[in-house]
């Protein structure tokens, strides 16, 4: 994987000319390098050897603590010491004010080598959350001791009867006394309800946990607002602190109802926590104690304004499960003896058999991981890399970045979790019977990657985002600026012999997908609209990862052609490319037919046909 980042962030994306930025002026090409080789160390060390460990041994609940294994603590303290914690951070809060996008490339090391352990990037987002809305009491007493990884964050949206629509949760928050509005860590409430699905939301990996939790301030009747508006922000410490950050020795009511048993990502804990039911009563009464971020009825606005990045996180940490099957599944096509080869050639049984890898088959199931992975990777450095342009460009640039991030988001998300899913199950079946058993490292890579496509918003929420929002807000202009962006690399290609062929169907596919989006909308009823956002997304997706390729084969020069395949790595990529072209892209046209026919078939089958 490192070659490829380092191709994609040097050779492509030029991350040397944000050295030119005033942020970014104390970095150097090797300051980067040595992030990279750092995290890539660690990860190496700390991380990979004990994947499987914290799959087997499942978070364990005693009744009173959460037991994780030795090395889900050793490593995420080795996470802490590296200081990405805080590597965006400016240098006053103890960061490096590392670009997001060699913040994210080093944050896959860890990825590949243990999703399931740790918690890191939960607790960075918790503290950047609090740098963007929180006070400054906020920020110095809570975040900074989550950057320096003195304590960790959690993100409490989901409740048992709302996770996709968080209008409907039910947790309150009422003032809590007279003074509440004079809390020198924020204005204070009372909290009860109950959050779902809670990852780290317990365990002994820190001595304190900083809950992030969205709850609802009744109105004057007693009665919760409706809908998203009534949503507000809450800091709900596991342990009761003083504004120097010191613990002052008060639980808080935050108890572990349970812990959930997953399927994968089984090193960090998932739980239902109940806030406020008395188990720890607080001066005498029940109710957590919660700190407001932000004014009233903002709540969601704050925890969205860190979704990019969320969600840029997990397309990525997508794309590393689907690189460590595709390595893993690589060596074990070159290791493995089976069968010969079709024709005159294989026909003598006493001949030894050939390694897979020499099946056109094997290699087909290796170049679609490739293609997924590598063009899924190259996607999500490149929102990363939009997230600086909005951070630090110029002011135009800026504008453009948020405009395409708006269209990218959802596509970056989804798109890695559903292929690199699939690259992890190319990776089983390229294992034929030992892929299925435990002994072999693939199945799980799948199991953890199962996930990808559920949290941050479902496949399906994402589909009704890009459809129903992003293609269409400020009167289609974020959609008509990728096409621009798209257009630029297509008169390019055009020049280059060998991509010629490849910008023509791409320049077809993007024609396809804008007038699918105009036929979609065309009776101005959203249900209409949304009835087929699954497959629009899907080939939007594909168009969007052909424009990836082809930008990546535009940026490794002649590789592989002009030097006679003695650059293996740019013959690899411009291989992959023509595999997208070839095997995928294609595909995205059935995906918009159905679009385009406005086909009811999904929205009018009914419950009792089942
Ligand atoms: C391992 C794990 C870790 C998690 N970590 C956290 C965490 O740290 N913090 C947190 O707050 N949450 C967390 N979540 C919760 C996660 O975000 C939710 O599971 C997710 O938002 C979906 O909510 P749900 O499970 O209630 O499913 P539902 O919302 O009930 O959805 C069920 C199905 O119905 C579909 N659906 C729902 N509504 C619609 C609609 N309007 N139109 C079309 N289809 C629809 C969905 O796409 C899905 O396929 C985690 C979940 C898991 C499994």
């Amino acid at each position: 994987m490192r070659d490829t980042l380092d191709f994609l962030l040097y050779d492509w994306l030029r991350v040397e000319a944000l050295l030119e930025r005033p942020r970014f002026a104390d970095h150097s090409r090797e300051t980067f390098d040595s992030v990279l080789d750092t995290c890539e160390r660690i990860a190496r060390e700390k991380f990979a050897p004990f994947n499987r460990l914290a799959d087997i041994e499942e978070p364990r609940f005693d009744g009173e603590r959460v037991i994780l294994p030795a090395s889900t603590h050793a490593a995420a303290q080795a996470y802490v010491e590296s200081g990405m914690l805080a590597a965006a951070q400016d240098h006053d809060h103890g960061g490096m004010q590392l670009p997001c996008v060699v913040e994210m490339a080093a944050n896959a090391f860890f990825s590949k080598a243990g999703i399931g352990l740790g918690g890191g990037l939960l607790t960075s987002g918790n503290a950047n959350l609090l740098m963007a809305h929180g006070t400054p009491m906020q920020k110095a007493v809570f975040a900074n001791n989550e950057f320096a990884g003195r304590w960790f964050g959690t993100m409490c949206l989901s409740e048992p009867q709302a996770g996709s629509s968080l209008s409907d949760i039910a947790t309150r928050a009422t003032p809590d006394g007279a003074d509440s509005d004079c809390d020198p860590l924020g204005p204070r409430y009372r909290l009860r309800g109950n959050k779902m699905w809670i990852s780290n939301g317990e365990h002994e990996l820190t001595e304190n946990i900083v809950h992030l939790v969205l709850a609802k301030i009744p109105g004057p009747d007693g009665k919760l607002v409706p809908g998203t508006k009534g949503i507000s922000l809450f800091i709900v410490p596991k342990k009761l602190v003083d504004t120097d950050g010191r613990l002052t020795g008060e639980r808080n009511d935050v108890a572990l109802a349970g812990l959930n048993h997953k399927l994968g990502y089984r090193g960090i804990p998932n739980t239902l926590l109940n806030f406020g039911e008395g188990r720890f009563p607080v001066r005498g009464a029940a109710g957590a104690i919660g700190y407001r971020v932000g004014a009233p009825g903002d709540g969601l606005r704050c925890m969205f304004h860190m979704m990019n990045e969320a969600r840029i996180a997990i397309g990525l940490g997508a794309v590393a499960l689907g690189y460590a099957g595709y390595e893993a599944s690589l060596q074990y096509a070159r290791d493995r003896a089976q069968g010969r080869p079709v024709g005159p050639a294989g026909k003598d049984a006493a001949k030894p058999p050939v390694r897979i890898i020499e099946h056109a088959d094997v290699k087909r199931m290796l170049l679609a991981q490739k293609a997924y992975v590598e063009g899924g990777l190259a996607l999500a450095l490149y929102c990363a890399r939009l997230v600086d342009e909005q951070h630090t460009g110029a002011s135009d640039a800026d504008e453009q970045a948020t405009l395409l991030l708006e269209v990218l988001t959802p596509i970056v998300k989804s798109w890695p979790s559903e292929w690199c899913l699939e690259a992890n199950s190319l990776a089983i079946q390229v294992h034929g019977g030992y892929g299925y058993t435990r002994d072999f490292a693939v199945e799980q890579y799948w199991r953890d990657n199962r996930l990808n496509m559920i949290h941050e918003g479902t496949h399906g929420i994402q589909a009704q985002d890009l459809l129903g929002r992003k293609v269409v807000m400020a009167g289609g202009a974020g959609l008509k600026l990728l096409g621009a962006r798209m257009q630029a690399t297509i008169e390019l290609a055009l020049r280059r012999e060998g991509l010629a062929p490849h910008a023509q169907a791409l320049a077809a596919a993007w024609q396809a997908v804008d007038a699918a989006t105009r036929t979609a909308w065309a009776s101005a009823d959203p249900a209409d609209a949304l009835m087929n956002a699954m497959p629009y997304m899907r080939a939007f997706g594909h168009v969007v990862i052909a424009w990836i390729w082809l930008e990546l084969g535009l940026a490794g020069g002649d590789a592989g052609s002009a030097r006679g395949g003695t650059d293996n790595a740019g013959a690899g990529r411009l291989q992959a490319l023509r595999y997208f072209y070839a095997y995928e892209l294609p595909q995205a046209a059935a995906w918009l037919a159905v679009v385009n026919a406005r086909d009811p078939v999904c929205r009018d089958m009914r419950d009792e046909w089942f």
